[in-house]
């Protein structure tokens, strides 16, 4: 997308490309789900959008699969490369599986190997490479460059923004009556730019808020520097957040739609797993919870009541060994309210 387009003609053009984007070949219709514990603490109706129940435990499984379907048949011949050592790694390899394509993951060489084998066991390629994730980014545009496969970006291009926009879609299916505020996690920025600009195109009066980690807030500093700067360095317990910097297309959309962002810390994280699960009977992982954790700091803030807000609970892969160190966090952290 180019400066041609006018603000509203850039929300359009996403807005076609989300109803158009078949990602129900792959990706469910998940569950929006009422919080009741949650919402009686904060006294506010809390509702959970549940993409920790797609298939890969994400969301990211919309914006690969949408990106992948619409390669030219060259293209898919040729296969595709991305760099991944999470959600994004998984959704590709069962994206590229179902659609036939050839698929690379370059994974940092110091991934752990569940994730390792969760990439290969979907049939795709995992390639090791780097000691961090950087090294396996270079490493893999090298890849697309020599090869001739196509770079699949987990957030920084337009058909992975439309298909994760597709969780706003169903949203505003679902939910009908009043709605003050959408609260969504925000890594690289692709899940935020895709919600937002359906939600502001057609209910501009629905908030959209985004939540990042105190670790990697990239987006903030980038909006406060009005450029997309480079964060020096980044903290990686939420790791499906663990970005240095703004994609370029989600940036473009999320300087004028989003209303307001926050930043939470890793025990807030802690504490907002377990008042999911309190809920759901569902563990999520750190970056699942952001949204939750960010509505807990908006409310405490702002002494909002009776409003209704959505959080999205964006991914479930956590480590089973991790839980002993959640539980431990939240203990020191709680009380909802
Ligand atoms: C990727 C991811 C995010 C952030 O999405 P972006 O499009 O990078 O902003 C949030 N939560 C989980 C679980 C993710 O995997």
């Amino acid at each position: 997308m180019t400066r041609v387009h006018t603000q509203q003609s850039l929300l359009e053009h996403y807005v076609k490309k989300i109803l158009a984007a078949p990602v129900y070949e792959l990706a469910v219709r998940t569950p929006l789900q009422p919080a009741p514990a949650l919402s009686a603490a904060l006294g506010n109706q809390i509702l959970l959008k549940r993409e920790d129940l797609q298939p890969t435990f994400s969301f990211k499984i919309r914006g690969a699969y949408n990106k992948l379907v619409q390669l030219s048949p060259e293209q898919k011949a040729r296969g595709v490369v991305t760099a991944s050592a999470g959600n994004h790694a998984q959704g590709v390899a069962l994206a590229a599986r179902e659609l036939g394509i050839d698929a690379t993951i370059v994974m940092p060489a110091t991934t752990p190997e569940l994730k390792v084998l969760g990439v290969r066991s979907r049939g795709a390629d995992a390639l090791l490479h780097g000691e961090s994730f950087p090294f396996a980014l270079a490493f893999a545009l090298e890849l697309a460059q020599t090869t001739g496969k196509t770079f699949v970006s987990p957030f920084d291009d337009p058909d992975v923004i439309a298909g994760q926009g597709t969780v706003a879609m169903e949203i505003l299916r679902q939910h009908q009556g009043p709605l003050d505020a959408i609260f969504v996690p925000v890594g690289g920025g692709g899940l935020i730019a895709g919600i937002a600009a359906y939600v502001k195109y057609l209910r501009p009066e629905v908030r959209i808020i985004g939540v990042e980690s105190e670790h990697s807030a990239c987006l903030q500093a980038a909006l406060q520097a009005d450029q997309r700067v480079v964060l020096p360095s980044v903290g990686t317990f939420a790791d499906g957040v663990a970005v240095a910097q703004i994609g370029a297309h989600g940036f473009e959309v999320c300087r004028f739609c989003v209303d307001e962002l926050l930043t939470v810390s890793n025990d807030e994280l802690c504490a907002a797993i377990k008042n999911i699960y309190d809920d759901t009977r569902s563990i999520t992982e750190p970056s699942g919870a952001l949204a939750v954790a960010g509505i807990k700091k908006y409310v405490a803030r702002s002494a909002a009541r009776g409003q209704t807000f959505v959080a999205i609970d964006s991914g479930a892969n956590i480590n089973f060994d991790s839980l002993r160190h959640v539980a431990e966090r939240a203990a020191l952290c709680d009380a909802p309210a």
